[in-house]
């Protein structure tokens, strides 16, 4: 290797290591925002209309109207 300072003979070679340096970004932040209904919702009543706001952790489909008793679903 001729006098070589660490630079090699392909100097652009050696000096872009961004393929295997950095870490991929925005692979997992556009997941968040493409699901449906998004983090806030409401919960609507398919017999009488009636809706709420959708409760964290309680699935729509598990609550019933207060006004009819019916299943409701999720808006
Ligand atoms: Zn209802």
């Amino acid at each position: 290797m001729p006098k070589g300072d660490g630079t090699g003979p392909n100097g652009m070679g050696s000096k872009s290591g961004f393929g295997k340096g950095q870490a991929p970004q925005g692979g997992r932040g556009r997941m968040s925002g493409s699901v449906s209904g998004g983090p806030s919702g409401n919960c609507v009543c398919p017999n009488c209309g009636h809706n709420e706001s959708h409760l964290r952790g309680q699935p729509c489909n598990q609550r019933q109207c207060p006004k009819c008793s019916t299943m409701m679903t999720r808006n």
